[in-house]
């Protein structure tokens, strides 16, 4: 402070001078006398200036042999960085300029530029943080993906820098599709950070892609705890991930702990149709019968499904028709006017033969919203009612080129899934499959169970033949015409 404050003073002093000496020149008529200890020197103006410079110069030396002085002064005195300091300090001035200009050529996108002046700032400055940090990016920049990962793993090295090492790690293990050790790295940063939102997303996706639903499920959790999630959307995703998990125990072995976790995500968002299938054929399992039809119930109040209705018939397998249309009453009498209901109402009357009543049931969906499925039901009764062959065939040649109806759909990339999934094959997303129409036309699925889920689903029962006798006319009608 001191030191600024002379240096100050020495800078006005020494204009002061030039002024003073200026106008002495002017006086003298362009000339200057000098005596020093019986010395006399006569300059000229010229002579003069240059004079003048040179004591600027002689004095900027002078100040810093007196920091030298200092520096030596005090490493005598113990400190023994002192002189080293004295000339690093040009060498970090240098850094530093070199770190800023590299730091504006790597926002401006002069990924060279900024490459240049990244080792040039290593090179000054004692500042591996900064300096590798700026190398990195800048190798990103230039596309020489070697060098940046050589800079990430030197910041791996250092307390306060490794997340960042990792984080970049992470996001070129991301760029050349190495999930395995993307995971790795992602349940890394996790561990260092916790509440860092873009690595938990990053670690989910990765976990939902390795079906790993347990840790997907504990980075869901991390999530919610950092307020990153609204709690109805927790619950929900959590379902679907608990779903997931209940469903690979199922493919393995059906056990005790598979039903739980499927009831446990049924109990979580229990709209989820899926997990609500999967909770009743796990209550079925453990003989709960009752229980099963209570899920299935609650789960149609919240929106009627066919894949729910599939669920409800396999409570009962063997039952007749008629038994089966009373049982369902259950399911029935809660949304009758709704569409799905309608239609499974229609279905379960062809089943039974009284195709009246199906015709009923069915009412004017054919005409207000035609699809594959309700077209097909029509066919059904008209045969069932002894309609001419051409008739079944119009209805049948319509149901082709009639619009799907409701399918699983992505949200993000309008995707149709035959199945619904936790996430999307074609984007990626997750939870992003919702039941709804689609625009799109399109052909009959392989088992055509989205059309008449009930009879065609169903597994070869006694009560079951006539209507599969329906169907199989159905591939003859449609190739004939
Ligand atoms: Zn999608």
């Amino acid at each position: 402070m001191i030191w600024s404050l002379l240096k100050v003073f020495i800078f006005i002093a020494l204009i002061a001078a030039l002024a003073y000496g200026a106008g002495l020149l002017l006086d003298t008529g362009g000339g200057i006398q000098i005596t020093v200890a019986g010395w006399e020197l006569t300059l000229g103006p010229l002579q003069a200036v240059i004079l003048a410079l040179l004591l600027v110069v002689i004095l900027w030396l002078i100040l810093k042999a007196v920091g030298l002085v200092v520096a030596v002064l005090r490493f005598l005195n113990g400190d023994e960085t002192a002189i080293s300091r004295y000339f690093d300090r040009n060498r970090e001035r240098k850094g530093y300029q070199a770190l800023s200009e590299g730091l504006m050529a790597l926002a401006s996108g002069e990924g060279r530029v900024a490459m240049s002046r990244a080792q040039k700032a290593e090179r000054y400055l004692a500042k591996p943080e900064l300096t590798t940090l700026l190398l990195a990016q800048a190798a990103e920049a230039t596309g020489d993906t070697k060098r940046a990962t050589e800079a990430y793993k030197r910041l791996l090295g250092d307390d306060k820098t490794r997340f960042v090492g990792v984080r970049g790690l992470l996001k070129q293990k991301l760029a050349d599709g190495d999930t395995e050790t993307a995971l790795k790295l992602a349940e890394k940063a996790f561990a260092m950070k916790p509440k860092h939102a873009e690595t938990q997303d990053i670690l989910l996706k990765l976990q939902a892609d390795k079906s790993d639903w347990k840790g997907a499920r504990a980075t869901l959790g991390a999530k919610l705890k950092a307020g990153e999630l609204p709690r109805d959307v927790y619950r929900r995703r959590d379902a679907v991930l608990a779903l997931q998990e209940a469903k690979i125990v199922f493919d393995e072995s059906a056990s005790i702990e598979a039903r739980e976790a499927a009831i446990e995500a049924n109990r979580l968002s229990p709209d989820l149709i899926p997990a609500a299938c999967m909770a009743a054929r796990g209550l079925v399992q453990k003989g709960d019968k009752k229980g099963a039809s209570r899920v299935l119930k609650k789960a149609w109040q919240a929106k009627p499904h066919p894949d729910l209705a599939a669920a409800f018939a396999e409570i009962e397998p063997d039952e007749t028709p008629s038994a089966r249309i009373k049982r369902f009453k259950l399911l029935t009498a809660i949304q009758p006017d709704n569409e799905q209901t309608r239609l499974l109402l229609a279905e379960l009357h062809v089943a039974a033969e009284d195709f009246p009543t199906a015709r009923r049931s069915l009412g004017d969906i054919v005409t207000t919203h035609p699809t594959q499925r309700s077209l097909a039901i029509m066919a059904a009764i008209e045969r069932g009612e002894g309609a001419e062959d051409s008739v079944v065939r119009a209805w049948l040649t319509r149901a082709l080129s009639a619009p799907r109806g409701p399918q699983w759909c992505c949200d993000k990339c309008q995707a149709i899934h035959a199945q619904w999934h936790p996430i999307c094959d074609n984007c990626g997303g997750f939870d992003t499959l919702s039941w709804r129409d689609v625009a799109e036309f399109g052909g009959a699925s392989a088992t055509g169970t989205e059309l008449l889920p009930l009879i065609v689903g169903q597994k070869p029962a006694p009560a079951a033949t006539p209507e599969i006798e329906i169907l199989d006319a159905e591939p003859a009608d449609k190739t004939s015409s």
